[in-house]
């Protein structure tokens, strides 16, 4: 049973793949800039050679959004603490510092990221470019929370952006789907360093549908499971703590037996033989969730926050009206168990609150996020495809960083400042040096 994948990123033969395994290229060229003014030199080279040019971060995204046959640039060597301000809880990072490094810088300060999704293998940079997000309707994602940042232009140019100083290529930026920019720097505004309990428990999916919209309302941090095919949820609920309480994380065997064995060692097993044998994927399923039992810790809230995604799988997430999340999601249920018996990943349901973050998927409003995963080695398009139709009923906007089939003429009609975006790309890029087949699709030509 295999469940650990070679790195996904530029190989040393300087082939870049995504995480997912569905997005390979070989790219002219591979630059490794240790400084900003290197990363600037690297664009003029780039320009001069009439190249296409693109960052990859941690190259998570599961669409093509980094992919590129021109230069591909890591800023993996560009990464770490520039400053961070206690009083503010305003911290400056370069942008190659992966999330996962990020507690631990902040620890000195007493500070913590406000929120995180379910991993943290991502690149800062790359998690803001797409409207990464975690849970929880009092909270933005990583868009949301930038205050600043500094971005080497098309032709080599620096600028400091923030809501004073470059105002349009600010919001452009914050969420700027690598189609500005190479961003360098960014400034996000923390909290103080806090802790999470967390409940996690399985729970009647009746129950959850009927109480989803309260829950996230009284709760800090609200998301559930589903395995389609039954009839439980699994739902977790974080509470934040002072930073000073008490930890009682999860046993190391405890963790083992939850997070390794059942999380991603069975779960690997069960998509594998349901790769194979569609038939026996519902009956493990149902042993999945009835072998979950309830358990209880508190942790740091990165700790928390994050857990092992060891099994590859591909993902389609959009981000709907939270008013509405009751109504679509009862149609996301029906169209899962209609589809057929071989979906052996769960649907994953999560909220945010709105931002004014011109191209994040929660602009303008409160959202409920809605996901749908498939195992890597089988099909995705007729299941994701059932399901984006009820997602498009509901005016839901795609994760940029997730599998969609959206295209620019319907994405402007979601995004009330897509021409403003337009426009400062315009300004800022005119020969595309960014542009790739991904952006051509959601951005037009
Ligand atoms: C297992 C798994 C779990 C995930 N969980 C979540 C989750 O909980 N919540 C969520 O919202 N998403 C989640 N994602 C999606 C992921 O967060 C996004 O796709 C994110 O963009 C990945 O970051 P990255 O550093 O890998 O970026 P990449 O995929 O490498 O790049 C993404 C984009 O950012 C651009 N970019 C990168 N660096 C820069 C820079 N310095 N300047 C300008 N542009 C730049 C790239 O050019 C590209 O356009 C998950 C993905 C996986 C594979």
């Amino acid at each position: 049973m295999k469940l650990f994948d070679d790195a996904p990123g530029i190989s040393p033969r300087g082939t870049w793949r995504n995480w997912a395994g569905n997005y390979r290229r070989q790219p002219a060229a591979v630059v490794r800039p240790e400084t900003v003014s290197g990363v600037s030199e690297a664009l003029q080279d780039a320009a001069r050679m009439h190249r296409g040019f693109k960052v990859v971060g941690g190259s998570h995204s599961f669409t093509d959004i980094a992919a590129t046959d021109g230069v591909v640039a890591s800023l993996d060597a560009l990464s770490g603490l520039v400053s961070a301000d206690r009083e503010t809880g305003l911290a400056t990072f370069r942008a190659g510092t992966r999330l996962r490094d990020i507690a631990g810088l902040l620890q000195p300060y007493g500070l913590a990221l406000p929120n995180m999704g379910d991993i943290d293998h991502q690149s800062l940079a790359g998690a803001v470019s797409t409207s990464t997000h975690g849970t929880g309707l009092e909270y933005t994602g990583f868009g949301g929370a930038v205050r600043a940042f500094t971005i080497v232009l098309a032709d080599g140019e620096v600028r400091h952006c923030s809501a004073d100083e470059n105002p349009g290529l600010f919001q452009a930026g914050r969420v700027g789907l690598g189609a500005v920019g190479v961003i360098v720097e960014v400034t996000l505004q923390c909290v103080p360093r806090f802790l999470l309990s967390a409940v996690e428990q399985p729970e009647p999916l009746e129950d959850v549908l009927s109480g989803f919209t309260e829950r996230c309302e009284q709760s800090d941090h609200f998301e559930f499971y589903w395995f389609p095919g039954t009839r439980v949820a699994l739902t977790k609920t974080n509470t934040r703590l002072p930073g000073d309480g008490q930890r009682s994380p999860v046993t190391t065997a405890r963790r083992l037996v939850d997070d390794e064995l059942l999380g991603n060692g069975l779960f690997s097993l069960t998509c594998q033989v349901g790769a194979r044998f569609n038939g026996v994927v519902p009956g493990v399923n149902a042993l999945a969730t009835r072998l979950v039992s309830k358990r209880t810790y508190t942790d740091e809230s990165h700790a928390v926050f994050v857990s092992p995604r060891r099994v590859r799988f591909r993902e389609m997430e959009y981000a709907l009206p939270f008013e509405e999340a009751e109504e679509a999601l009862r149609k996301v249920v029906d169209a899962a168990n209609a589809f057929g018996e071989s979906v052996s990943f769960p649907i994953e349901v999560r909220s945010a609150a709105a931002d004014d973050v011109w191209m994040s998927t929660a602009n303008g409003r409160r959202s409920v996020y809605i996901a749908v995963h498939r195992y890597h080695r089988e099909p995705h398009a007729e299941y994701f495809e059932a399901i984006e139709r009820i997602f498009w009923e509901h005016g839901g906007r795609p994760h940029w960083g997730k599998l969609h089939t959206l295209d620019a003429a319907r994405l402007r009609g979601l995004y009330p400042h897509f021409d403003d975006f337009l426009a400062v790309r315009e300004e800022v890029d005119p020969q595309r040096r960014f542009l790739n087949p991904y952006l051509r699709r959601v951005l037009g030509a």
